[in-house]
């Protein structure tokens, strides 16, 4: 029987190179932009975006990071309460973000409650609406709603609604992160040829809906690393309990290839492109 991991390593890596494939490159745009990066969670800003933050700020722009929720369920500890992991969440992702390039006051911390991003809907769009318009943002990065996590989805989709009313008119890109599991395409049954077969579906389908965009990761890879490793929480089990969960290889994996990939939301100057 295969694990989970190696069925996804078969299932993913394809699947990356064929979107790879099939995405323009908008990497001259990205180097050239400053950008308003929204992270359902700390860890998603790098996840997703590290290297194109790294990238930004290394040519001079502006990237403000906006961390919507705590991130105080990543894991259910005995020894260090919700709250507690909440505060060292942030300062991961100050670090995290530091190391990408972005300053302290660049680090937005909205401090909603992890997993009830849903509840705040209107509230998280009125605070990305300002956030964006206060530095006159040319490019919004933002999770994808694909990804079946309530978080990134309620806040993707409130990022959409901003386009779809007009309150957002810069470029807008959605990033992937569950995406890249078997479970966002499985479902919550069994691992199975079925799921399997979904596993590679799934994207296939989300990239045919989607412009796919991908931004090189060329020798920004490096500071992504190191930002990723400023996320100890996520990185290294804590406490030594046995179910404190790490991002596991076969996961990270999709993260650290030669590009990052984006779908396209919004793109008003799509002549720039290419
Ligand atoms: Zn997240």
């Amino acid at each position: 029987m295969w694990g989970v991991s190696t069925i996804e390593t078969a299932t993913f890596g394809p699947a990356r190179a064929w979107l790879g494939f099939r995405a323009r490159d908008m990497t001259h745009q990205a180097s050239s932009s400053s950008a308003l990066v929204v992270a359902p969670h700390p860890d998603d800003e790098t996840l997703g975006c590290g290297a194109t933050i790294a990238r930004k700020t290394a040519l001079g722009h502006r990237v403000r990071v906006v961390i919507v929720t705590d991130g105080r369920r990543s894991h259910a500890s005995l020894v260090i309460p919700a709250a507690e992991l909440a505060t060292r969440r942030k300062c991961e992702v100050i670090e995290a973000c530091a190391a990408l390039g972005v300053p302290q006051g660049d680090v937005v911390w909205l401090g909603h409650e992890d997993q009830r991003a849903a509840e705040h809907r209107a509230e998280i769009a009125e605070s990305l609406t300002t956030l964006a318009a206060e530095m006159d943002a040319e490019e919004v990065y933002s999770p994808s709603p694909v990804d079946r996590n309530a978080d990134h989805r309620a806040i993707g989709e409130a990022v959409r609604g901003l386009v779809r009313e007009r309150n957002l008119r810069c470029a807008v890109y959605e990033y992937p992160i569950w995406f890249w599991t078997l479970r966002t395409w499985a479902g919550p049954g069994r691992v199975t040829g079925l799921s399997l077969a979904r596993a590679g579906l799934g994207p296939a389908r989300a990239a045919l809906a989607a412009g796919v965009r991908l931004v090189r990761t060329d020798e920004f890879i490096s500071r992504k690393h190191d930002a990723l490793a400023r996320h100890a929480s996520q990185m290294m089990n804590l406490t030594g309990e046995a179910d404190w969960e790490t991002l596991a290889p076969s996961f990270l994996r999709s993260f650290f290839g030669p590009h990052e990939l984006f779908f396209a939301v919004n793109e008003p100057n799509g002549e720039r492109h290419g």
